[in-house]
């Protein structure tokens, strides 16, 4: 059966396959390759990416290993409709067949410089390069080529919805536990960020090689209550192969809960990214929540009010075996406070509210100092090169001298150390004064991609019933 290239990725790029085209850092665009020109777009090459950075037929970025960087072809991306066609033709003629430069290895470096800069789009998408901003002939940048994962996936996808990045998304599969043979239960689906790392997460191996018969299949259940962002994201799991792996159902889960069809997806694992999660919690019990008398009386046809004697038998979502581990993921903190308040009431434990707060940091050393020798440290910058040159000098010196009270020296006399300074010079080492070290400084690089909710945490324990005890109790009677 069909294996998902973000689960088992094929080694070349192919034709029909999704890749991912990298631009740049944080500018990247997914694309199915096609060596046709189906958009009869007027293109001999098949299909061509327009950018900023250049033309890229797909011709040349089929048959390739992933990751290698490919160069601009000389496109004329002017052309495009059916009478800009002819004209390229007829130029095409004269100028000789379009070049094609394809099969790039990975580690041949490209000097061209890229001075363009890409704007990203709002919704993600990638800026087509301006017709007249595109020069016809010559290449201008390359690209770099790359399999679909879920992380690039989250950093090209078409927005529907605010979605769940990279940083906070693989915290929360961990602290879920969401690992191969789980089934895991996502409401709602949005964009599908989070339903394809989840999918990752969850998927239990190829199927061609389904040896280990003990093999769970873990699966992703997936809500959606919004029609169009559910079909899109229905024919994009097709697309991209998961529809094994992922079970998308369109259904407002706080009034409707969980079951698909009648049958428990059983889940171990709960993501909820809801703007009301507190309303969907009920749904996620062991139990059939505490009737109320409406809930178990009729009214008769002579307008008695009759108790109900049998109910339907209560059908859990989540696996009875196993304590389930979930996530709910809000903006408010107003949220986060219902939310917990309605976990407690449910039996779930170790309650837990913690914020990602990724950032990345920029350690280097500050701007030249110098030890001017007293408690104050640092000098102020040099006026001029020559008090720079100046105290360059004398600070070689210094640092000769602190390396010449070793045994073994080798500088010149003038160079000679005073013993007395040795311990001041140390001190200025490990206090970072010496200027050609320099202070450590950080600072925070530009903001990582990060939708800053809080996450809260909670456990609900397995069932566990008297009939359990006892048979745990024979259980380790027996072991013993
Ligand atoms: N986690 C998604 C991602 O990473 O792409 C983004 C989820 S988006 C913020 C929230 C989604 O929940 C929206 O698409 C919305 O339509 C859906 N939603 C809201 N209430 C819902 C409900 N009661 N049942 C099902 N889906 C719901």
């Amino acid at each position: 059966s069909r294996v998902s290239p973000f689960l088992y990725p094929e080694s070349l790029s192919k034709t029909e396959s999704l890749a991912i085209v990298h631009l740049k850092r944080d500018l990247q665009t997914p694309t199915i390759l096609k060596d046709r020109d189906d958009d009869n777009e007027g293109y001999s090459e098949g299909k061509v990416i327009n950018t900023r950075f250049g033309s890229f037929p797909h011709t040349t970025l089929i048959g390739l290993p992933w990751g290698s960087q490919v160069r601009a072809s000389k496109v004329d991306t002017g052309s495009r409709g059916r009478e800009k066609k002819r004209k390229r033709d007829e130029v095409t003629e004269t100028a000789g067949p379009v070049e094609k430069i394809a099969k790039v290895e990975p580690e041949q470096a490209i000097e061209t410089p890229v001075e363009a800069k890409n704007e990203v789009q709002e919704n993600g998408d990638v800026p087509l390069a301006k017709k007249e901003a595109t020069p016809s002939t010559a290449p201008t940048g390359f690209i770099h080529l790359l399999p679909p994962t879920p992380e690039n996936w989250t950093s090209s996808l078409p927005h529907r919805t605010q979605v769940v990045y990279t940083p906070d998304y693989s915290y929360v599969l961990h602290r879920i536990q969401a690992r191969p043979g789980v089934n895991l239960i996502e409401a709602g689906a949005g964009s599908g960020s989070f339903t394809h790392a989840s999918a990752r997460a969850v998927f239990s191996g190829y199927p061609g090689n389904a040896t280990n018969k003990r093999r769970k299949l873990g699966k992703v259940w997936s809500f959606e209550f919004h029609e169009q962002r559910h079909e899109k994201l229905v024919k994009e799991l097709q697309d991209h192969g998961m529809e094994g792996v992922v079970q998308i159902t369109h259904r407002d889960v706080c009034e409707n809960g969980f079951l698909v069809n009648g049958e428990s997806p059983k889940a171990n694992s709960i993501f909820l990214d809801l703007p009301a999660p507190w309303l969907a919690l009920p749904h996620l019990a062991r139990s059939p929540p505490p009737k109320t008398l409406e809930d178990v009386s009729v009214e008769a046809p002579n307008g008695d009010v009759e108790m109900q004697e049998e109910f339907a038998p209560y059908i859990s979502a989540l696996d009875p075996c196993s304590p389930v581990h979930i996530c709910t993921f809000s903006p408010c903190i107003e949220q986060v406070q219902k939310t917990i308040s309605v976990m407690r009431r449910l039996g779930w434990i170790d309650i837990e509210m913690v914020e990602v707060a990724h950032m990345r940091f920029e350690i280097r050393r500050d701007r030249i100092g110098i030890d001017n020798g007293n408690q104050h440290g640092l000098l102020a910058t040099p006026a001029n090169v020559n008090e720079a040159v100046a105290r360059l000098v004398d600070v070689e010196g210094t640092f000769k001298a602190f390396h010449a009270t070793g045994e073994k020296s080798e500088i010149k006399k003038r160079d000679k150390p005073n013993p007395n300074n040795k311990q001041k010079i140390l001190e200025g080492l490990i206090e970072r004064k010496i200027y050609k070290e320099g202070n450590l400084v950080h600072r925070v690089e530009q903001e990582l991609k990060a939708h800053t909710s809080y996450l809260v945490f909670a456990i609900l324990p397995r069932e566990w019933s008297a009939e359990d005890e006892a048979n745990a109790k024979l259980k380790w009677h027996v072991e013993k």
